[in-house]
């Protein structure tokens, strides 16, 4: 897959529209389109990697800064109740995009196990 074919790709690129909340060299993070959660904000890699494995394998240190980045949009989110960070991977985990991102997620007591 390419930046052209790829829809985060896009947004990194300035090519879509998206609500950017928190930026670092590497990283960008923005709310989601379909929230699930009064705070759903997605956090992603500026590079292209399909998801954790794929990051985990080619740059380990982005991985941790993705991570990084999750935790510093939840406190500047001031999500001081808890939150939840996650990282579907492949079709079993439920990726939709192909563009590895974590999903932070809180502002309301959240459900677990999810479906
Ligand atoms: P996943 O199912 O883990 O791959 O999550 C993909 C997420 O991307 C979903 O929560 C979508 O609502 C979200 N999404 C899709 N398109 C956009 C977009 N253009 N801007 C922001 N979020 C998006």
């Amino acid at each position: 897959m390419t930046a052209a074919d790829c829809l985060f790709c896009r947004i990194v690129a300035g090519q879509l529209p998206a609500d950017v909340v928190h930026e670092t060299g590497r990283t960008l993070a923005f709310r989601d389109v379909s929230p699930q959660a009064p705070v759903h904000v997605l956090v992603i890699p500026r590079d292209h990697h399909a998801d954790a494995a794929a990051v985990s394998d080619a740059d380990p240190s982005l991985l941790a800064e993705v991570l990084s980045a999750a935790v510093a949009v939840a406190r500047q989110e001031s999500l001081t109740g808890g939150y939840r960070l996650a990282v579907n991977t492949g079709d079993d985990g439920g990726q939709t995009v192909h563009h590895l991102h974590v999903h932070v997620l809180g502002g309301r007591a959240l459900s677990w196990p999810p479906g």
